[in-house]
């Protein structure tokens, strides 16, 4: 049986970031861009006010900043100055509007004060601080056209979002979301919505599996539950196929409805490994199946829940972030003091469900919650991270310091 590194290490070469698709910035957040992006315009593209105020020539206040000016017009952000400001005029701005000819600074509002008298009359402005330059934003100053505003490789979050759009691209090239077919398989698998008969249970796998995929950036696609015969999973594995990633729960262990590997074989699809040395998630199965354009990747989960969400936080969710042109990372690792005792036995590592805190000092502290094994989700509900425990027999004493992965908020 291999290690869980190993069993990274074999998806990892198989996962390959999918090629790159112009998409519209709106549909954008959180993809990878791939291409470098240049802009067409100098920002701000002119020299702007960046105050309500009357546009001046400093030189005009430099004796003690008391000057009575005559008022040419009045700018707004979106029109064009037409009067050029010379000794002894001013033009009234409003924030954002473009600076007039002959301006060099500009007065906020509340250092002036207006005088009535033909035309728009004039200002008294009293400010001594004026100075060239003053309140007035550069053409440029943020960026050039023809520089590189955003490279290749970078993800992203909302403010490179408004940068696209305030460079002209409404559109990118960015690494799209993986598409992942969820397909829940057993005879005994019911609906959310329905009560189970006797002998069923509510197929929890399918939501938990489609959220996780959703949360690590991709497109989840859920297929109907298949019962346990041939033709059934047959027809819905080809379905799922279609996908970029196939995720199946069920009937990966040893027992005698267990066909998925049978099916996954006859369908041409090749195993890289089956059973991970894992606490929760031995029965896990890798494998691909060759396609036109790249391979598909397909993941035989367990059907107990916690080991299912086990094997996808360590080997679906890298595999996601992969195909989306990102490293491969098993989510967030941390070390941390275990607050009681724990006793290891066996010869799988050992992903236990816990909590981890911060102490005032900025160390970890971490306790495993009270959890029933495979089954039991209400357990690792109560959970925020996995506490590691290396094969062997060995008692952990408090205050032992174990690796931790941490598990997704919301
Ligand atoms: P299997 O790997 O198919 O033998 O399933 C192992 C255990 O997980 C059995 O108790 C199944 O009933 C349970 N199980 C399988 N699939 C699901 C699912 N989609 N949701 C919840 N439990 C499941
Ligand atoms: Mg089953």
């Amino acid at each position: 049986m291999i290690t869980v590194e190993e069993a990274l290490q074999h998806v990892s070469e198989r996962a390959r970031p999918l090629s790159a698709r112009t998409t519209p910035i709106r549909d954008a957040l959180g993809l990878a861009l791939d291409e470098d992006v240049t802009s067409d315009i100098d920002s701000p593209p002119y020299d702007k006010s960046v105050v309500d105020g009357y546009a001046v020539m400093a030189a005009d206040l430099a004796r003690d900043g008391h000057a009575q000016l005559a008022i040419l017009e009045e700018v707004v952000a979106g029109s064009v100055p037409q009067a050029c400001v010379a000794s002894g005029s001013t033009t009234r701005v409003m924030t954002g509007a473009p600076i007039p000819k002959g301006a060099d600074a500009v007065v906020m509002i509340e250092r002036t004060e207006p005088v009535a008298g033909a035309g728009l009359g004039s200002v008294v402005i009293r400010d001594a601080s004026a100075k060239a330059g003053s309140n007035i934003l550069r053409r440029g100053v943020s960026l050039r056209a023809g520089d590189v505003v955003l490279r290749r490789g970078t993800r992203l979050r909302a403010m490179e979002i408004g940068l696209l759009a305030e460079v002209g691209r409404a559109a990118v090239r960015v690494v799209p979301r993986p598409r992942v077919a969820i397909l829940p398989t057993g005879n005994e698998l019911v609906d959310a919505s329905a009560t189970p008969a006797a002998g069923q249970i509510r197929n929890s796998n399918g939501p938990m599996l489609a959220a996780a995929a959703r949360q690590a950036g991709a497109e989840p696609i859920e297929i109907e539950i298949a019962r346990d015969e041939m033709a059934d999973l047959r027809r819905r594995i080809a379905e799922g196929l279609e996908a970029d990633v196939l995720l199946l729960s069920g009937g990966v262990s040893a027992g005698v409805l267990d066909l998925v590997p049978r099916v996954l074989a006859d369908l041409g699809a090749t195993e890289v490994f089956h059973k991970v040395r894992l606490k929760p998630g031995k029965p896990l199965w890798f494998g691909v199946q060759a396609a036109d354009d790249r391979a598909k990747l397909i993941f035989g989960l367990p059907g107990n829940p916690v080991s299912s969400f086990v094997c996808f936080e360590l080997f679906v969710r890298p595999a996601i972030e992969r195909l989306r042109g990102r490293d491969a990372t098993s989510g967030r690792r941390a070390q941390a003091r275990l607050t009681k005792e724990y006793r290891q036995r066996g010869d799988r590592t050992t992903y236990f469900p816990a909590t981890l805190s911060t102490r005032p000092d900025g160390t970890h502290a971490v306790t495993p919650v009270g959890w029933q094994g495979s089954a039991d989700l209400r357990g690792l509900s109560a959970a925020n991270a996995l506490a590691i425990f290396p094969p062997g027999e060995k008692t952990f004493a408090e205050g032992d310091v174990v690796d931790v992965l941490l598990l997704d908020e919301v």
